[in-house]
């Protein structure tokens, strides 16, 4: 049995990291470069993905940046591909890039809704389509979807968001169970308000957000490298049993 740390280790791995270029995609760059991984660094804004290459090669790793509109259909692909001619093979997968506009229900515009979907729940399915074939080959792959607690329990004026990520969890189940034989384990990880810009966009003002943090038993919001914490752990060797799974990071708001 190899040392704890060599079970946590991405040494020799390569990730790819969508919305990468701010909040909670940036610092898991940083903390897969740290545990040893190269990254792909994916998002649409270059001064973004820029301050990512400098979180990956201050940990001394390599990384490549990729800018692609995951709205589309032909963006996420050509992420995927642009990493694969780079790094030959990736062996993480984590799809991160999100985007909430808060809207009641009547409200919401049906572009609107389809931008949410293609976004949080297509962009996840195209860019796994295109880097899961060379993972069955390889027999190793770690997918890992970052959804939300608002994939598990409604809150008002997030209708679109909400089944987009109810959806990404299904898309993580429907992975593993066709991928679990090939070695390769697909989990989601549903945070509850995190610091970063879409939280404090969506949670900032006092009367949203002071509500908010009293439904959580842990009485704060969440910090970004908590997230890229649990990330890490995901899509290290550590972790291998877990699949097709969806891992509460709430402060106990779904125990209540
Ligand atoms: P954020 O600060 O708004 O960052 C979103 C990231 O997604 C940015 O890097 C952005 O990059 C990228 N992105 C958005 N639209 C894109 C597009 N069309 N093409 C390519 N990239 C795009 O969000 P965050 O708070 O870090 O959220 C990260 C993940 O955590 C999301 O999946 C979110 O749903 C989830 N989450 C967040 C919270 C929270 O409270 N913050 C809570 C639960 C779950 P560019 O703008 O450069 O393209």
């Amino acid at each position: 049995m190899a040392r704890y740390v060599e079970r946590f280790s991405l040494a020799g791995r390569r990730a790819l990291v969508t919305g990468a270029s701010r909040g909670i995609g940036l610092e898991i760059c940083a903390v897969l470069a740290d545990a040893g991984a190269d990254v792909a660094a994916v998002a649409r804004d270059p001064d973004g993905l820029a301050e990512a290459r400098a979180a990956v090669e201050a940990a001394g790793r390599e990384c490549v940046t990729i800018e692609a509109d995951l709205a589309t259909v032909e963006g996420p692909r050509a992420a995927a591909r642009q990493a694969l001619a780079h790094f030959g093979a990736i062996d993480v997968l984590v799809n991160n890039a999100a985007v909430s506009q808060p809207q009641s229900l009547l409200e919401t515009q049906a572009d609107d809704w389809d931008r949410t979907m293609a976004v949080n729940l297509r962009a996840p399915f195209l860019l796994a389509q295109v880097l899961a074939p060379k993972m069955i080959e390889r027999k190793r792959g770690k997918i890992i979807n970052v959804s939300s607690q608002t994939g598990i329990v409604a809150i008002p004026d997030h209708c679109a968001y909400a089944a987009s990520k109810n959806g990404l969890n299904a898309l993580t189940k429907a992975m593993t169970c066709e991928w679990a034989k090939h070695d390769i384990q697909c989990n989601a990880i549903c945070p509850t308000v995190i610091l970063t810009p879409m939280g404090e966009r969506v949670w900032g003002p006092p009367e949203k957000g002071d509500p908010m943090r009293a439904k959580i038993p842990a009485g704060r919001f969440g910090r970004p490298v908590e997230v890229a914490d649990l990330v890490l752990y995901l899509a290290s060797p550590a972790s291998d049993m877990i699949n097709g799974d969806t891992i509460m990071l709430d402060g106990g708001y779904t125990a209540l």
